[in-house]
């Protein structure tokens, strides 16, 4: 019997200790990922929104998973690493504008947080979701997302990247919005359910004019979605197959130029990759 209990408190003993050499890894490799996003990066990572200081109307829930938290970090810090030289820090200043009482602050500087949840939105249904407040812009991601966690990231930075532009391309009207918009067919409208111009339910090339469902529900979606469909993108060929979609081609033409009119690190050679294709296409 007392040989029995010894057995079986052993076996215990090995399963504790297996499952705590297992947590202190990931823990110690989570506690990794957050030095490097913050001295490789300069953002910070959190497992759980802080309340007091970003208040969201979002249904949120504290990451659990760090083994899956871990995984899919590995993939962001990817991202991060084929970021254009010089743009988080571009992101991260002030705007300013001049009015009659002279120059007006119109962002803030801002601090990059990238923060996960295991559940994200479920009001929404939304696997991601972008905040901005005064001196911090904050990108959020479920770990529990069924996407890719890089097409997630993309779609959310996209976001991030108009907030600088907001002025010029995502006020009704303005500038980039009214070219971007008079891209679409006439009888489309946003947030209508209309997917007849989504690519791949439509037949004729030249009448699709969104990268997926979820981009005919808002401008600035279809924005974002376009981008995040560029950055994920593996080969050239991918790109110059999209680029046969002319009104695809002509809704990335104004994505590159907002991008570039907005951002001064945009060089031939320090760019997104998808825009070296488009720059080698238009030669
Ligand atoms: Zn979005």
């Amino acid at each position: 019997m007392i040989k029995i209990i010894k057995k079986f408190a052993s076996i215990i003993l090995c399963l504790l200790l297996i499952f705590g050499i297992r947590w202190l890894f990931y823990e110690v490799r989570y506690a990794l990922y957050v030095k490097e996003f913050k001295e490789d990066y300069q953002v910070h990572l959190e497992k759980k929104q802080s309340k007091q200081k970003i208040k969201i109307n979002y249904d949120l829930e504290d990451v659990t998973n760090t083994k899956k938290l871990c995984d899919k970090l590995g993939d962001i810090s990817k991202c991060f690493d084929e970021l254009p030289e010089g743009l988080i820090e571009e992101i991260k200043e002030p705007i300013y504008v001049e009015t009659e009482e002279g120059m007006e602050q119109l962002v803030p500087p801002g601090e990059i947080q990238i923060i996960f949840y295991d559940a994200i939105g479920r009001k929404t249904k939304a696997d991601g979701i972008t905040e901005f407040g005064i001196g911090w812009d904050m990108i959020g991601m479920s770990v529990n997302s069924n996407q890719r966690i890089e097409k997630l990231f993309y779609h959310e930075f996209g976001h991030l990247l108009d907030k600088r532009n907001k002025w010029k391309v995502l006020i009704p009207n303005s500038g980039y919005y009214k070219e971007w918009k008079d891209v679409n067919p006439e009888a489309f409208k946003y947030n209508s359910e209309n997917y007849d111009y989504v690519m791949g339910k439509c037949e004729s090339k030249e009448s699709v004019a969104f990268i997926s469902e979820y981009a005919t529900t808002r401008l600035e979606e279809d924005r974002a979605e376009l981008f995040s469909y560029l950055m994920t993108l593996e080969e050239r060929k991918d790109f110059d197959q999209l680029m046969t979609y002319p009104k695809i081609a002509e809704k990335i033409k104004y994505l590159n130029a907002s991008l570039i009119e907005e951002y001064d690190c945009f060089e031939e050679d320090n760019c997104f990759q998808w825009q070296i294709w488009l720059g080698m296409n238009s030669k």
